[in-house]
């Protein structure tokens, strides 16, 4: 098993990074006094593993409510937070009640947004259970839900108090959700080390065999090199805009594809990575041989590299507005990784 330690002053946490380590979660409840705890999932993980799951939790007889939402990104909603909100004040939580978000970033995000703003802020721990959730989504404080005008623009900065990545639970992942999440590993290795780089390019088909023993390397090191940066800018005023490497250009799929999983989150950073290197390119900023390095990587991971893997046509107009509604644009100017 390994550990991090996320340090963020007062709102450091650790994380748990190994197999069968749910019991993790008893340990750490034991040592706090917590009155009730929501247990937050969606319907493929409560089919999958919540009986077992939950298990762990109800030892301490404080679980009093399961809520289960449609899984896919468009659960991200407001129809959703209110049914989480008013169902945890119609519970009477207080100040010292919990939550636990047990699923991937879809229920990662939307139950640390409902924690974030219920009672000003309430306690919740991560159980990311994508390969996406466990490197990205889990780390780093950022909540949200989706609006009609674009994805992730109505949330907040706010740290679990544990998140545990029990990689048991990628082995009933389905392959695409997989891959998806495998798109954000490799953008770690491209924004901040070579040398992790080269060992996914040297072990690819021992991660998409999810060899237990490579898996835990590349969850760990995903979450350092992400924790890192956010140390430095957890509010993302600089460095933490590379981990966006991907996203201004990957951001317009979904949403043209309206988040249908006709194109899933980590797909889309694959291809947006390929355009934003060939864009460093036509700048002269990275060599033709390093683009083709990206995608062929991308390629043996059996990731789309360009948008017409996924549609043969799309509405160019469409898309270009879509980038302008980007979240990081500041006076009217993009910014690309
Ligand atoms: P997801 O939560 O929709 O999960 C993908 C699918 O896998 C779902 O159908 C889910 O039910 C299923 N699933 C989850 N765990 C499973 C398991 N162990 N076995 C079988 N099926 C399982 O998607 P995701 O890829 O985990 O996360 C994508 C979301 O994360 C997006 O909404 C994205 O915006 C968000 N995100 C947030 C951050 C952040 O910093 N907060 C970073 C990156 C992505």
């Amino acid at each position: 098993m390994t550990k991090i330690h996320i340090n963020l002053n007062q709102n450091s946490y650790d994380i748990f990074i190994g197999s069968n380590i749910c019991h993790k979660i008893s340990e750490f409840l034991e040592g706090k006094n917590y009155s009730k705890i929501i247990l937050i999932t969606d319907r493929n993980l409560a089919k999958l593993h919540l009986e077992q799951f939950e298990h762990k939790v109800s030892k301490t007889n404080l679980l009093i409510k399961k809520i289960i939402l449609d899984a896919g990104e468009n659960s991200k909603n407001f129809t959703n937070l209110e049914k989480i909100t008013e169902e945890a004040l119609n519970l009477h939580i207080d100040r010292k009640s919990l939550i636990i978000a047990f699923g991937g970033g879809v229920i990662g995000d939307i139950s640390g947004f409902s924690a974030s703003i219920l009672l000003r802020g309430i306690d919740f721990i991560q159980v990311p259970t994508t390969l996406l959730a466990m490197t990205d989504s889990s780390v780093g404080g950022k909540t949200a839900i989706n609006s009609n005008c674009g994805k992730n623009l109505i949330g907040s900065f706010y740290q679990p108090k544990l998140v545990i990545c029990d990689l048991d639970f990628l082995h009933s992942l389905p392959d695409r959700d997989f891959l998806s999440g495998y798109a954000e590993v490799v953008k770690y290795g491209l924004i901040t080390d070579l040398k992790f780089f080269e060992f996914l390019e040297k072990n690819i088909d021992r991660i998409k065999a999810r060899d237990a023993k490579i898996l835990e390397e590349i969850v760990a090191k995903s979450c350092k090199i992400k924790a890192n940066v956010v140390a430095q800018d957890e509010k993302e005023y600089g460095l933490r805009r590379i981990l966006n490497f991907g996203h201004t250009f990957g951001h317009i799929f979904e949403t043209e594809t309206n988040y249908s999983g006709e194109i899933l989150h980590g797909e889309a950073v694959a291809i947006g990575m390929v355009l934003a290197a060939k864009m460093s390119q036509d700048l002269g900023l990275l060599s033709k041989n390093d683009v083709e390095r990206i995608k062929s990587h991308l390629k043996e991971a059996n990731l789309p590299v360009s948008a017409y893997n996924v549609r043969k046509k799309w509405n160019e107009d469409s898309l270009t507005t879509h980038l302008y509604k980007d979240k990081k644009i500041k006076n009217n100017a993009l910014t690309f990784i």
